[in-house]
């Protein structure tokens, strides 16, 4: 039978796309006839009437004709050639940096041209720099375009006009093989259009379309597919929720006084809220269907202790634990936490790290296998074949962005027997917003450590000028003479450890040289670990006065004696990384400070984003915010949620959509579960599944 579902037709079906084309083409994550149809413009140009000159206005994007009147080369800060064009209603120039001999002829007077660009202020009048346009003999017939051009996304060797083309020859061909998967009535109670329809009108938008409603992406078609992605992927989200549910765990009932004897060892009293946190975490674990919950809590709020719950119960039942950290810094720091809890009730803790040597290594390994450790903390280590647990019946996930889903699944596997997989708890401190976590987390369960440990001030969030360096280092040089500890940061530059490495080195002999007598250390991604540790240790330990560090510190460091930082190139970092880094401080009882130096002149967005970091320490309020400036791509991370892979949907712009996705969503379960599959399978994309389950 011929297969007529475009996901799985190859785009070389389409006339005019052969097979080095659709090599090209899969750079832009084009490989199917439907990812060719989904490949929608991000803006439009309206070729669709001709501008008289003497009406354009500057900043427009405009066709334009008219003869040329003068053409000669401009001498100016850099040679150019310029020709003016007159219609009768007006003139603009025409200004070329680069041209050729054959140009300079082609372009001379007498001549007609056509244009499309951009209108900008002249020198005495508006022109348009480096045109696209085309010259002829006598006043052209513009064949004015009958549909708003479409601008795609583009990659080498696939131009816009290829893409223009066949994209057409694809419409053409095989828009009607893409059925409407959500039923008409529910299309007509919405007033949205079908899919067929949709796709077309965003390809070649009628030349009456709005512009602004279509940059905002709230034309009728777009808001049908929006929906329809949202719905697919909420759907995904729900179906894999009840396949979770149809698996099972060990239940993990409480065992006696496990829990109040980790209270006697932590030397504090928990909050109000990491209370409630836990009780819901224990409460999961005594059922025999697998947790899968999501802690979220700012910087310091104490998301730790809620895991060490959690692996207490685990261990009562004696069963095991396995932490996973993005860091081996982070992954040291919570074995060293848990050894000093665990350790006085007995509960073995290890860590497993990619420097150990073979030795220690295998007998890690050993004591895994034979049940004895009852917790494994590790980074990727942990993911290692040759990992093998007695009885895994927890995964503690920390700083959850750090990882793919793959990784998280990959994990839970390793505790895999006949259908029982093991409990998950996640731990992050980039909140996802409440409406975002509705439809893309409906997998998980969502709990919130709404509180900060009692005795936290503020931190007092300044920024400055790089220009101020030098009120900076007396500051330093202040806290230090009372004994305080200091972060100074230095972020990624080009994203090049190399480079960055070379910064903060001379950063630190900067400092040196200004503060010859504070103890100095330095950490950077190039070191060695067991370097880096030795430097990291020395700090904790108070042996060092400043510690000089790219934004490996970034996640989790807990050194609560510490307590100015400055960040370098601050205007560089998104909101959540800034608020990240500026949790590291803040941590003890005496008034902390935060210095975000900045090289000027600040970006608009940069600007927004410090001022937004000075004025708010609460961390939903921020993530709220770089949702809102970076979108949740960006912040949530690209693997985690294949969020960013979205086609067409914009989760925060179309978040007005969410209830009728949720609506749709109830609908199709009950009157259409048969068109379910199809609908996920026409828009998840294979690997966004968390659940080869
Ligand atoms: P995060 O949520 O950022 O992972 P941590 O678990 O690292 O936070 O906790 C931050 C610091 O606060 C640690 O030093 C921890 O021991 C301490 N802490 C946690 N809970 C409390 C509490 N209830 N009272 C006092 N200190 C606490
Ligand atoms: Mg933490």
């Amino acid at each position: 039978m011929e297969n007529t579902d475009p996901t799985d037709i190859s785009v070389t079906a389409i006339k005019g796309v052969g097979q080095q084309l659709a090599v090209k083409l899969s750079r832009l994550g084009i490989f199917s006839v439907q990812d060719l149809l989904l490949h929608l413009p991000f803006r439009y140009e309206d070729r669709t009437q001709r501008i008289p000159l003497g009406s354009v206005q500057p900043g427009q994007r405009a066709l334009i004709v008219g003869k040329i009147e003068q053409t000669g080369i401009a001498y100016g800060r850099r040679r150019s050639l310029v020709c003016r064009i007159s219609d009768g209603t007006g003139w603009v120039n025409l200004r070329l940096f680069y041209f050729t001999r054959a140009q300079q002829n082609n372009l001379r007077r007498g001549q007609w041209v056509s244009c499309y660009g951009e209108i900008r202020h002249g020198r005495g009048t508006f022109e348009m720099v480096h045109p696209e346009y085309r010259v002829s003999a006598g006043e052209p017939t513009i064949d004015a375009a009958q549909t708003l051009t479409p601008v795609y996304p583009a990659t080498e060797g696939v131009s816009q006009s290829v893409l223009r083309r066949i994209i057409n020859n694809a419409l053409q061909s095989h828009v009607s093989l893409l059925t409407d998967l959500i039923p008409d009535q529910l299309l007509r109670a919405k007033h949205l259009p079908t899919l067929d329809k949709a796709i077309v009108d965003l390809h070649q938008p009628s030349a009456e379309a709005d512009l602004d409603l279509l940059a905002a992406g709230d034309t009728a078609a777009q808001r049908r597919l929006s929906l329809e992605e949202l719905l697919a992927h909420h759907l995904s989200f729900l179906q894999l929720r009840a396949q979770r549910q149809s698996l099972r765990a060990p239940a993990l009932k409480g065992q006696g006084s496990g829990m109040s004897r980790l209270n006697a060892t932590l030397g504090f009293a928990l909050t109000k809220a990491q209370q409630r946190v836990i009780a819901e975490v224990l409460d999961d674990l005594t059922r025999a269907t697998p947790m899968l919950r999501l802690v979220q809590g700012d910087v310091g709020s104490g998301k730790t202790v809620v895991a060490a719950a959690a692996i207490m119960r685990a261990a009562e039942n004696g069963l095991q634990s396995a932490v996973l950290a993005p860091t081996e810094l982070l992954a040291e720091q919570h074995f060293r936490t848990f050894h000093n809890w665990f350790g006085p009730l007995n509960v073995d803790t290890v860590c497993l790290s990619s420097r150990m040597t073979v030795r220690q290594r295998r007998l890690t390994l050993s004591q895994l296998v034979a049940g004895q450790a009852l917790v494994a903390v590790g980074t990727h280590a942990l993911f290692q074949d040759d990992v093998e647990f007695d009885r895994l019946a927890l995964v503690v996930v920390d700083e959850q962005h750090r990882f793919g889903v793959d990784q998280r699944l990959a994990m839970r596997d390793k505790g895999r027997t006949e259908g029982v997989i093991p409990h998950q708890l996640i731990m992050t401190a980039t909140p996802i917003p409440r409406t975002l976590a509705m439809t893309f987390y409906t997998d998980l369960d969502v709990s919130n450590i709404d509180e900060l440990p009692p005795g936290r001030i503020p931190v007092d969030t300044v920024v400055v000028p790089e220009e101020r360096r030098d009120e900076v280092i007396q500051r330093i040089k202040h806290a230090c003479g009372f004994g305080r500890q200091v972060y100074w940061v230095c972020p990624l530059i080009d994203e090049s450890e190399a480079l960055s490495a070379q910064d903060v080195s001379s950063t630190e002999k900067l400092l040196r040289e200004s503060l010859p007598e504070a103890a100095i250390g330095l950490v950077h991604g190039r070191m060695k670990s067991a370097e880096k540790d030795k430097v990291m240790a020395a700090f904790r330990d108070k042996k060092l006065d400043i510690l000089v560090a790219t934004t490996v510190i970034e996640v989790g460091v807990d050194v609560p004696n510490a307590s100015l930082m400055i960040i370098e190139n601050a205007e560089r970092l998104g909101l959540s990384q800034l608020h990240q880094l500026r949790g590291r401080v803040g941590r003890g009882h005496q008034q902390s400070a935060c210095v975000l130096l900045y090289k000027s002149p600040l970006s608009e967005h940069a600007r927004i984003r410090l001022a937004a970091l000075r004025d708010t320490s609460d961390g939903f309020e921020i993530a709220r915010q770089d949702l809102q400036l970076r979108g949740p791509g960006e912040v949530l991370g690209t693997r985690q949620t294949g969020i960013q892979r979205m086609r067409v949907s914009d989760l925060i712009r179309d978040r007005n959509l969410l209830p009728s996705v949720h609506e749709l969503g109830k609908t199709m379960l009950q009157q259409y579960p048969q068109r379910v599959p199809a609908l996920i399978k026409r828009w998840v994309r294979l690997g966004d599944q968390y659940g080869h389950v």
